[in-house]
């Protein structure tokens, strides 16, 4: 087992780091209010779509763990959530099309992920969020081999600008199971786009909802078999669990590093404040936290690509211990500095988005419920599990 970077990957993570170094750090005090297109653009220009794509479709070769390296840099420098987490939807779109796409989807879409357009995934809707197989988005079969879509999603990130959906819907006529992926084109006929959310924090990644209302289809559009959606849905999902819990763990490097300094600079009581025992419980509780998921990623990934099934799992462990450091971390930073942490400015900025990790990429409860189903899964009788279908596998 080798755990360390190749040299190419090193100079690909430095590539990244100074990319993210130089966003607007003025913007960031204050929260992102907009898409950053022009780092979009200049992430397009250092190579990095071209790194989720195949050869044979104009990219240089799938190597996630170059584009693990790249993401890790952006993530140990930008400082703010929003622009990694569209990167991370990107990186799910590009490997559910190279998992599952036929030669023309992956023609037409790998195409446009290559100019940098914007995908989206649409699983959450509004009436049953975590429940995906509960799901009233429908896919209706019509005549000739055509369908139709109906129903509406919330939440999704990039709704208001992608060019293109992969929406998770339920092919009519079947009860819990029946899960389908569609991909949609953001000015097919039936699309509504409705208007940016207003959030928390992340203000630089748009979110909102779309509606589908006979949205015409035909099996061009559907991404692997219709019905049987929830396997796939979940590999490719995975990946975007795992790199939720790298950047998380990543985004809280320099936010640890410059608490330290400050906590040797601050003083109280005629000492500095580092010296308090209470105060190092918060630092060593944020590099524990922040280790622990970057470490439990790393592993969930080689997992992944290696088609171990304990993949699912480890993903929804990486996602989950991400969430806990950055959140966690974030009210710890808050309150070593003091009120200084609540004044506008990257503390205060740091925790309105890192909140958005409790509910992006998954709930805790949802995510324990995974860890939960797998665990139980694992201690069936291996014939037994072999058969069952995808009753145990949580999705949103
Ligand atoms: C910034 C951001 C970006 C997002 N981007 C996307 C995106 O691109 N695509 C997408 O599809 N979604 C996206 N989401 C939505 C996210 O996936 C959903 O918020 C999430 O799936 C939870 O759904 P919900 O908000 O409807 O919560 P609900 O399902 O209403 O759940 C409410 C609460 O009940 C808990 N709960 C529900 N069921 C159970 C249970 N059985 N046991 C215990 N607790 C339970 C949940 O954990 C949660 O705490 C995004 C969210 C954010 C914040």
């Amino acid at each position: 087992m080798d755990l360390s970077w190749t040299s190419r990957q090193l100079s690909i993570r430095a590539e990244f780091a100074s990319l993210g170094s130089r966003t607007d750090r003025d913007e960031l005090r204050l929260g992102r209010r907009a898409f950053d297109q022009q780092t979009w653009d200049q992430l397009g220009g250092a190579g990095l779509w071209q790194m989720m794509v195949p050869t044979d479709f104009g990219g240089t070769g799938v190597d996630w763990w170059d584009v693990t390296a790249a993401l890790e840099g952006l993530a140990s420098t930008i400082r703010t959530p929003g622009l990694l987490l569209s990167v991370i939807a990107q990186a799910g779109m590009a490997y559910a099309l190279d998992l599952f796409g036929t030669t023309a989807q992956k023609s037409d879409y790998f195409r446009r992920i290559l100019r940098g357009e914007l995908s989206a995934t649409a699983i959450a809707d509004p009436d049953t969020g975590t429940d995906v197989r509960a799901s009233s988005t429908f896919l209706s079969p019509r005549a000739n081999e055509t369908f139709v879509l109906n129903g509406r999603k919330y939440n999704i990130a990039h709704a208001p600008v992608a060019s293109f959906t992969l929406v998770v819907c339920k092919l009519e006529g079947h009860a819990r199971d029946g899960i389908s992926l569609v991909l949609v084109d953001q000015n097919c006929k039936g699309v509504t786009i409705g208007p940016q959310d207003r959030k928390l924090g992340n203000l630089d990644l748009p979110t909102g909802q779309l509606t589908f209302e006979d949205v015409p289809l035909h099996y061009g559009h559907i991404l692997g078999v219709p019905g049987e959606g929830l396997r796939n849905l979940v590999r490719f999902v995975s990946l975007g669990r795992l790199y939720y819990g790298l950047v998380a763990a990543t985004l809280c490097e320099p936010m640890l590093a410059e608490a330290l300094s400050y906590a040797k600079t601050r003083q109280t009581f005629g000492q500095p404040i580092v010296d308090h025992q209470y105060v190092q419980k918060k630092l060593t509780d944020m590099r524990i936290a922040a280790d622990s998921a970057k470490w439990v990623s790393y592993g969930a990934l080689h997992q992944l690509l290696s088609g171990a099934p304990e993949a699912v799992m480890s993903c929804s462990i990486a996602k989950l211990a991400g969430a806990s450091a950055i959140t966690d971390g974030a009210v710890d930073l808050l309150k070593l500095y003091g009120s200084r942490g609540y004044h506008e400015g990257e503390v205060s900025t740091f925790l309105r988005d890192a909140l958005a990790f409790c509910s992006v990429g998954g709930t805790e409860e949802m995510h324990r419920r995974n860890i939960m189903n797998q665990m139980m899964r694992k201690a069936r009788p291996a014939a037994k599990a072999a058969v069952e279908p995808a009753r145990d596998l949580e999705t949103a």
